[in-house]
């Protein structure tokens, strides 16, 4: 880790935001915890208190929940044109993006994530998401239907849906990009015309809070977006079990994603998940190395490896093994380490202590069990929470390394004869979220892309994300599709229409 730090200056703005504890968005008004109590973020490249928040619970999740159900029943919302409601979205891009290094400085303070990284990616596709979300707010439709009814011979009927919001919504979301995630479950919500109940992680609550302000500032109606920051235990498990909310979209671990499903049953509640992955990133022999590599490194060691998508299992062709995993391992070692403020930072570090502790368990049961770490395998430093970029090899396919989502900057390499064996060991998880194949031939891999069991496969790219491409996962890696058009199916239902003429 480089001691030479020389991190931007924050913003005032953003010194301003973090340097009085935040209160939260209930009925287009910043209320503190009907408990009174608050909680600390921490800013991972320290372990320091960042800032504090209100620690909301079942009883503000109830308040806000009213919020919303009043905004959407009775207020301006319920009343606005789809024309309305899409011009308050892109309002809301707007302001977004005149306040991206703003936003920028709070996800690196709050998440860790390089300074880069947020000023590239974060802020830009969550403006871009809400400015395509905002586009189709105007074009939700229903269909007219030729009906036949054969035993009302002769009668004739005008029959047509109305794709209505499904009404409340409530939404939980994780701490690996805190404002984009806020804006993929935002986005079509609002589109939709319903009305939300946002709780934000534990670890990362500021951006929610701060793109709160914007939505109050774009001029959406009071109780139409509501944040509730708190733990996941209690405000997310009365959120998630709450009998007034009408839908819940969750994304973070499969395992709590059951505990969601379990809680929703009560009103039974429509569920959207999307969860963890183990995917599998496959070099064929022919790929283009010069290509391929960086892109497996990238695949694994982008944002740490704390994306639900990350390329944790490297699959490589016999013949090309060694090359692509010494490529990798150098690509590894060339990754500066240090605090995301640092615009020469290429990985930050973890996003909390927790984390910090999966990951090396991780990495020490992998070493236990028989893997080798070709590169890293270690945590970094004292302070804060780093951990080296981590290429294992000699895996087997029952280690836990190899069958659970680690969520760290940790990839298995491991080889294989041809492409029915690598599609059989890809295909071998109970997640199903993402995969790549790098190939220079063009068949094969529209082959292979049929074959795999996930809900994205990226042929000789990883990563890539648009506002338009639905994502989400088979298997155990969820329910339901984000962005593209896909996402309105989550929040709108069908209403079907009948009149006798
Ligand atoms: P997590 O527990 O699944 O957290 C995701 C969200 O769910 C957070 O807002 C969390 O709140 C909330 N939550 C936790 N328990 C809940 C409950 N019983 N009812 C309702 N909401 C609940 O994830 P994590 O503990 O932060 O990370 C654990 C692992 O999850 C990671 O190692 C990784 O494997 C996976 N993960 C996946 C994704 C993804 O994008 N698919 C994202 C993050 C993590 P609090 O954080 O406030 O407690
Ligand atoms: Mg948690």
């Amino acid at each position: 880790m480089g001691t030479a730090v020389a991190e931007i200056r924050i913003d005032q703005r953003v010194s301003r935001f973090i340097g009085q504890p935040r209160k939260m968005l209930i009925g287009g008004k910043w209320m503190e915890a009907a408990s009174g109590k608050t909680f600390s973020t921490p800013n991972p490249a320290t372990g320091d208190v960042l800032a504090r928040v209100a620690e909301g619970d079942r009883e503000d999740i109830d308040k806000a929940v009213k919020a919303a159900r009043k905004a959407f029943e009775s207020g301006p919302w319920r009343r606005m044109t789809a024309s309305e409601r899409g011009r308050l979205i892109w309002k809301l891009a707007d302001l977004l993006e005149a306040h991206l290094e703003e936003f920028a400085q709070i996800e690196t303070l709050d998440n860790g994530k390089p300074i880069t990284v947020s000023r590239a990616a974060d802020v830009p596709l969550a403006v871009d998401l809400f400015r395509y979300m905002a586009g189709w707010a105007t074009k939700i439709e229903g269909n007219t239907i030729p009906i036949s009814v054969p035993y009302t011979p002769g009668a004739r009927y005008l029959a047509y849906t109305l794709r209505e919001p499904v009404g409340v919504v409530g939404q939980i979301i994780p701490w690996n990009f805190p404002l984009l995630m806020a804006a993929w479950k935002l986005g079509p919500a609002l589109a939709a015309g319903c009305t939300v109940v946002l709780k934000p992680a534990e670890q990362t609550p500021l951006s929610a809070l701060r793109l709160g302000e914007l939505i109050l500032e774009a001029g959406f109606p009071e109780g139409v977006v509501n944040i509730v920051t708190g733990f996941g235990e209690t405000a997310g498990a009365a959120l998630a079990a709450h009998p007034d909310v009408e839908k819940v979209a969750f994304t973070g671990s499969t395992q709590v994603g059951k505990l969601i499903l379990a809680a929703a049953a009560g009103n039974l509640k429509k569920v959207s998940l999307e969860l963890g992955g183990k995917s599998p990133n496959i070099v064929l022999r022919d790929a283009d190395l010069d290509v391929a590599i960086p892109g497996a490194a990238s695949g694994i060691f982008f944002n740490h490896g704390q994306c639900c998508c990350a390329g944790s299992r490297l699959f490589v062709e016999h013949g090309m093994f060694d090359k692509v995993v010494e490529g990798v391992a150098k690509e590894a070692k060339k990754i500066k380490i240090g605090p995301g403020l640092d615009p020469s930072t290429g990985m930050g570090p973890l996003v909390s202590d927790e984390q910090l502790a999966r990951v090396c368990g991780y990495l020490e049961s992998g070493l236990a069990e028989g893997a080798k770490a070709v590169v890293g395998g270690r945590k970094l430093g004292e302070k804060g929470y780093f951990v080296e970029p981590t290429v294992l090899v000699n895996t087997k396919p029952n280690m836990q390394v190899i069958r659970e989502e680690i969520f760290g900057p940790v990839v298995a390499a491991i080889p294989f004869k041809d492409v029915d064996e690598v599609v059989s060991a890809a295909n071998d998880t109970i997640y199903g979220l993402a995969a790549a194949v790098w190939t220079r031939d063009i068949s094969k891999a529209h082959r292979i892309a049929a074959e795999l069991r996930s809900g994205t496969v990226w042929i000789n790219c990883y990563n890539i994300f648009d506002a338009a491409l639905p994502f989400g996962g088979y298997k155990q890696s969820g329910w339901g599709r984000e962005m593209g058009h896909d996402a309105l199916e989550l929040y709108t239902q069908v209403k079907a229409v009948c009149a006798r003429l």
